[in-house]
């Protein structure tokens, strides 16, 4: 059963293009055959479909290596026959794809729904290799973020094989000659799975042969139990990316469509502008993570097109990147110098194109993400929480659907600092970050507002509902250790909800007070305690500056719910 409708075509689509060029092998053809393995590689990469990307990747490196120019085709009889064999290959593993193999954040993207509870199916990991006492430990700590493990020796590993798509495997800090053909034959039954390999003896060449392997992550013996639960959540937690989006300014009707295509065949979203002068009409209304800009048009160039783009302060950051036949150095320095990022010579080699798109807007989006997210846990900021539950309790109205907001604050954190050190305080806070994440849905929001203090909003449940989904997450919370030397603790955290009926964005300010004053009730009552400060009936409240303020204040503390617990 193949799951992701992606693959057979790409499949197809892999093994015409090299049918193709078996047939009438030239340049062109071989560009073909070379996109869409490119394409194939990322697509995997994006997917986090590891084992299928060794073979993938393997093949792309060889077409690359054989690319040339138009003297360079027909390639020699040996190379065809290696490609032919790498196809095959390839387009083997492609057709036995299925859901089994198929990541975690796959699957829960196709059942949202399924998260809060999480099912006991859901998310499974499979620890093989050489048992140790701190099996049992790992084994708990990874209950508390709702994976369940199943435990097997290097040849027994998979008492389900559905299950497989994850394994940690032990290497128990032994010598090679002890792991060396285990985890070979690991990779080989599972080409599909992904393999963290723990407890490997901090050596160059243990971790160079694990990785030659196939391990796609190695940690080296003596890694804290909490930094592999870390890691492992951090594989499998990537948050879904938007498909990245590019506008091309180009006069050419056919520049444009083979751009486009080779484009759109990585799962970049394009627009094309035939006419630059309206470009910032579309930027405002595209929000494109790129422009590639034609050099040569008839009302200005690429480069004065860019000059008037890069006067906004919004669009300075936007990389552009140029494309066009100039192939004069002066030329290319004065367009790079004018507010452009890369220079790409027409005709361009579509494989390398990609790659500097899809380079130039990783960096561009790492640096949004770097204003709009806390650093230390990846969460939304301050700023970026507040916005995104206003944005909630705009939709919220419209689509009824209820939103719960809840201030979480971790319980005596100052002494964790004073006791352990600050570099463990953060890995607390990093911790409960993942735990937030894990356990919430796609659509809740989730964000550290600030120390040891977050918030979250948690959409279309009943206030009831919150309370128990957070409690629960609150007695995971207490019960994960964080090691030290010598030993190990604990931690709790005490959280304040609040909500109300017909949200508005406005209400989010005196919800936010309410859950506050909710959480100071826990803290109050003794900690590691989840109070429901009670909801809103309504929360028509008077615009600012409509009524006497503390008129508002007053039918406020009205409408509270009798039910808070005291
Ligand atoms: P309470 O149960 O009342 O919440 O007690 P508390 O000790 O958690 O409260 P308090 O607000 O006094 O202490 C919060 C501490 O969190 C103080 C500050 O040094 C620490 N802190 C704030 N931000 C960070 C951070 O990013 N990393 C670490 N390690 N500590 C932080
Ligand atoms: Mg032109
Ligand atoms: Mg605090
Ligand atoms: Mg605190």
């Amino acid at each position: 059963m193949v799951l992701n409708p992606a693959l057979p075509q790409k499949e197809m689509a892999l093994q015409a293009a090299w049918s193709r060029y078996l047939a009438q092998p030239c340049f062109d053809n071989f560009v073909e055959f070379a996109l869409l393995l490119n394409s194939l590689t990322d697509f995997l990469i994006d997917k986090s479909l590891t084992g299928l990307l060794h073979a993938s990747r393997q093949l792309e490196q060889r077409a690359l290596s054989l690319f040339g120019d138009e003297s360079s085709h027909p390639i020699s009889d040996s190379a065809m026959e290696e490609l032919d064999r790498g196809v095959a290959r390839v387009g083997e593993l492609l057709r036995n794809f299925d859901t089994a193999a198929e990541p975690l954040q796959e699957r829960r993207k196709k059942s949202p729904e399924a998260v809060v509870e999480l099912p006991a199916s859901a998310y499974q990991l499979q620890l093989v290799g050489t048992a140790g006492s701190h099996w049992h430990e790992l084994v708990s700590q990874f209950g508390y973020f709702g994976v369940r493990v199943q435990q097997g020796s290097w040849e027994v590993p998979a008492l389900d094989e559905s299950g497989g798509s994850l394994f940690l495997a032990d290497l128990g800090g032994l010598p090679q000659e002890r792991w060396l053909a285990p985890l070979g034959r690991l990779r080989e039954r599972h080409p599909l799975a992904q393999i963290i390999c723990i407890g490997v003896p901090s050596e160059f060449t243990a971790l160079d042969q694990a990785l030659r392997l196939g391990a796609d992550r190695c940690l080296t013996v003596g890694t804290p139990l909490q930094q592999v639960v870390g890691q492992v959540l951090e594989l499998n937690g990537s948050v879904e990316r938007d498909p990245y989006r590019v506008l091309v300014v180009e006069d050419s009707r056919t520049a444009a469509r083979v751009i486009c295509r080779s484009l759109e065949e990585n799962g970049i979203v394009t627009q094309v502008l035939h006419d630059p002068s309206l470009s910032l009409g579309a930027i405002r209304q595209f929000q494109p993570d790129l422009i590639l800009m034609d050099m040569y048009m008839p009302c200005c160039t690429g480069v004065e097109a860019a000059r008037v783009i890069r006067q906004y302060d919004e669009f300075l950051s936007i990389p552009i990147v140029y494309l066009s036949g100039e192939t004069d150095i002066a030329l290319q320095v004065d367009a790079l110098r004018l507010g452009g990022d890369h220079f790409l010579t027409k005709p361009f080699n579509p494989v390398v194109m990609n790659a500097v798109v899809k380079s130039k807007i990783e960096r561009y989006r790492a640096l949004r993400r770097s204003m709009l997210n806390d650093s230390l846990t990846g969460l939304l900021n301050h700023i970026s929480t507040k916005q995104a539950i206003s944005a909630a309790l705009e939709f919220s109205g419209q689509e009824d659907r209820n939103v719960v907001v809840a201030m979480i604050d971790i319980d005596h954190f100052k002494s964790v600092n004073d006791n352990y050190g600050h570099p463990v305080g953060d890995q607390v806070i990093r911790s409960l970050a993942w735990l937030l994440r894990q356990r919430l849905r796609r659509g809740d929001i989730v964000g550290r507002y600030g120390g040891e203090e977050f918030v979250v909003g948690l959409v279309g449940v009943s206030p009831a509902k919150a309370r128990e989904i957070l409690d629960t997450i609150r007695q995971d919370f207490a019960r994960i250790a964080f090691s030290i030397p010598g030993g190990d603790f604990r931690v709790t955290f005490s959280a304040g909800l609040s909500t109300c009926v017909d949200c508005q964005p406005r209400c989010l300010e005196p919800m936010l007070e309410a859950a506050d004053e909710a959480l100071y009730e826990a803290k109050r009552g003794g900690r590691n305690q989840v109070v429901l400060a009670g909801s809103f009936q309504s929360c028509q409240l008077p615009a600012p500056g409509l009524e006497d303020t503390r008129l508002a204040d007053a039918r406020l503390a009205d409408v509270r719910l009798e039910g808070t617990p005291k």
